[in-house]
């Protein structure tokens, strides 16, 4: 049976222009990979990408004035075009053929047909092509069996596996995520293939590998791409701290939980709550330092004292490593370093100036803080798992009153230093932050309220005490 796909209206038109143009120039082109496999899905997005069996960049080059495209780029070495036009983003490249050498994931290239350029891409599904012409409009060119794979659920190389992974390593990667977003199986022998070549992601450079982490991280439900990164040994070769966080131990009638499935526990729990990736990545690393910190104490069992503060230290690392950015590191730091003072504060008699504190450390992100903590509960008892959200209600309530009086949250000094220098006769200096150091104490503590008059009073009251 040959299948024929339906483009929505404005794809169409799109299509049906740009293979007129194609055939004036004497060109083959088909939309391929993703698109074509997202429209069997019935979810195509905006990016597409062709296949011109010609010259692609020339092509793009003709489209661009009947497209009514905004932006042209060329990369010519690689054969390829990019066109923004006001509802897509379209990229052209010339069908090839590609060769690799063992040291690099950057083929040489040479032209060829449409198979045989479906033939190198990474899985079936994104290895199907659209005919465009008049002649078999919506025609699906399926010579790997896409379609077949895509009602089955299974990733599958068109060729075969080991070479496949073994010329471009960053296709093991691409495998988790697909599997991640759509929910497949990898093939078997494909799965065997990624654990024989994980080694061949040293080849890859730690931007795309990230990349792809991210994406997975993004999944619905992320738990199934982290089991898949671990199960084929691709975690331990670029994250190798949380694959350590694997593995239950007993002693005596002491049971420890098993860190890693925990935490893959509180990131989906924590992913119906967000899209953010920091606040994602932040449940991934806020128990990473559980087996550096793991002691065994005669009386009360498996500790794991200090781990949130070895926590961020290892936070910091991994992620400079894995080249996120500054500002995502100082959150995500900042988050493992503070998950487990809600919790404290629902233990104890809470009062006013321990919620003020927490404010003040957590700042603008003190819901995400919360939001954590609460995906960090994973006891299977109901009754637990109610009673420890109803003690977070109760820590989110009072810190809105508390809140709503002293507005600790953007906490900005009520006397900045340029008035402490002009009361006190002082040049800048150190002093001046140690003054300022002591109304925010007095704040903090409740001893003064989060204004201007009464933190003046404090200081002409307290003179003594800083010369
Ligand atoms: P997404 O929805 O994430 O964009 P996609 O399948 O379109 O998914 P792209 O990275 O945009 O993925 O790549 C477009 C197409 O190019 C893929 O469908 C696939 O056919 C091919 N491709 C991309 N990267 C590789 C690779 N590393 N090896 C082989 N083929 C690849
Ligand atoms: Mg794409």
């Amino acid at each position: 049976m040959t299948t024929r796909l339906k483009p929505d209206r404005k794809a169409a038109a799109l299509f049906a222009k740009i293979a007129e143009v194609a055939a004036e120039a004497g060109y083959e082109i088909y939309p391929v990979g993703g698109y074509v496999r997202d429209l069997m899905l019935g979810q195509p997005g905006n990016d597409i990408d062709f296949v011109v069996v010609g010259d692609a960049p020339a092509l793009a080059k003709k489209l661009k004035s009947p497209l009514k495209a905004h932006a042209l780029v060329t990369y010519s070495r690689f054969g390829t075009s990019l066109l923004q036009t006001r509802d897509f983003k379209l990229e052209f490249a010339t069908a090839r053929k590609e060769s690799y050498s063992s040291d690099s994931r950057k083929p040489e290239v040479e032209s060829a047909d449409l198979r045989n350029d479906l033939s190198r891409r990474d899985f079936t599904i994104n290895a199907m092509a659209m005919s465009i012409g008049t002649k078999d409009w919506g025609k699906v060119i399926d010579p790997f069996k896409g379609v077949k794979d895509l009602t089955r659920k299974i990733l599958r190389t068109p060729l075969e596996p080991e070479q496949t992974f073994s010329d471009d390593p960053l296709r093991m990667m691409r495998a988790v995520r697909f599997a991640a977003r759509f929910q497949f199986r990898i093939q078997k022998s494909c799965f065997e293939a990624i654990r024989k070549n994980v080694e061949r992601l040293a080849i890859v450079s730690q931007e795309r590998i990230t990349e792809e982490f991210n994406k997975i991280m993004l999944s619905k439900k992320p738990s199934v791409g982290l089991k898949l990164l671990e199960d084929s040994g691709l975690m331990k070769r670029f994250l190798p701290e949380f694959s350590a966080t694997k593995g239950v131990e007993q002693r005596k009638e002491y049971h420890h939980k098993d860190v890693f499935f925990h935490t893959l526990q509180v990131i989906d729990q924590l992913s119906e709550h967000t899209d953010k990736l920091p606040l994602r990545l932040a449940a991934l690393f806020h128990d990473i330092a559980k087996p550096r910190t793991k002691r065994f104490d005669e009386n009360s069992g498996w500790t794991f004292h200090g781990h949130e503060v070895v926590g961020e230290r290892m936070t910091g690392a991994i992620m400079r490593r894995m080249k996120y950015g500054n500002e995502d590191i100082a959150y995500v730091k900042k988050l493992v370093r503070l998950h487990l003072r809600p919790m404290a504060l629902v233990n104890e008699e809470v009062t006013d100036s321990a919620l003020r504190r927490l404010l003040f450390l957590s700042g603008e992100d003190f819901d995400d803080l919360m939001l954590l903590c609460r995906a960090d509960i994973t006891s299977k008892n109901p009754n637990k798992v109610r009673r420890h959200l109803k003690n977070y209600e109760i820590v989110i309530e009072k810190a809105r009153q508390v809140e709503e009086r002293d507005r600790m949250r953007a906490f900005k000094s009520p006397v900045d230093g340029r008035e402490i220098m002009e009361l006190f006769g002082l040049a800048p200096g150190p002093k001046v932050g140690q003054i300022k150091k002591f109304i925010e104490e007095a704040i903090l503590e409740g001893d003064i309220p989060n204004e201007h008059e009464a933190a003046m009073k404090l200081l002409l009251d307290n003179k003594n005490r800083f010369f």
